[in-house]
């Protein structure tokens, strides 16, 4: 049985990120979103906001579990029983991070793999962090994010308003 995981922030989750879990759920027997709980990284949603979101949205998608993880990836790996990590891949930019992640997890756990998913073409230029630039000068995210996310997005982005 060929389990992966797909490690990130996903704060929150995009149209990208939905685009690789459905490509690379096709590709193992179980996908494991690994949601990372990160307090230095400040994210705008908790880490239990961003499961409960990830899991509205990749319902109707099967052989997908949402799961928060602390701390190492290859210690989480090895906790879930997984042998490969999937990333996505949008533009050169992304490259030496992940070349670097990934060969720093190989050496720390030899029998863990990472495949790497190229972007869609429309999704190249999306990021989570682009999705709250946009949101918080109140544009338009309809395009990015579903529609959940999107309400979930601006109810939160008043709340910090209303507490400034
Ligand atoms: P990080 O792990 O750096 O916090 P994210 O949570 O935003 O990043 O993303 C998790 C993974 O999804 C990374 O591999 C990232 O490259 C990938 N990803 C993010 N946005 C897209 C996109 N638009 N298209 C393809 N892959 C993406």
């Amino acid at each position: 049985m060929l389990k992966a995981i797909y490690p990130g922030s996903f704060d929150p989750v995009t149209y990208g990120h939905i685009d690789i879990i459905r490509r690379s759920s096709k590709l193992v027997d179980e996908l494991i979103v690994g949601v990372l709980n990160n307090n230095a990284k400040s994210p705008l949603f908790s880490v239990e906001e961003r499961v409960k979101m990830l899991e509205e949205v990749t319902k109707d998608v099967p052989k997908v579990r949402i799961v928060p993880f602390e701390g190492l990836l290859v210690d989480f790996a090895r906790q879930m029983d997984a042998r490969m990590v999937v990333r996505g891949l949008r533009a050169i930019t992304d490259f030496e991070y992940e070349l670097q992640m990934a060969q720093t997890n190989h050496k720390l756990e030899e029998e863990l793999e990472t495949v790497f998913l190229t972007t869609a073409l429309e999704y190249s230029y999306l990021s989570s962090t682009i999705v709250k630039e946009v949101a918080s000068f109140g544009g338009d995210i309809s395009q990015f994010v579903p529609e959940l996310v999107m309400d979930r997005i601006f109810e939160k982005i008043s709340k910090k308003g209303e507490c400034k």
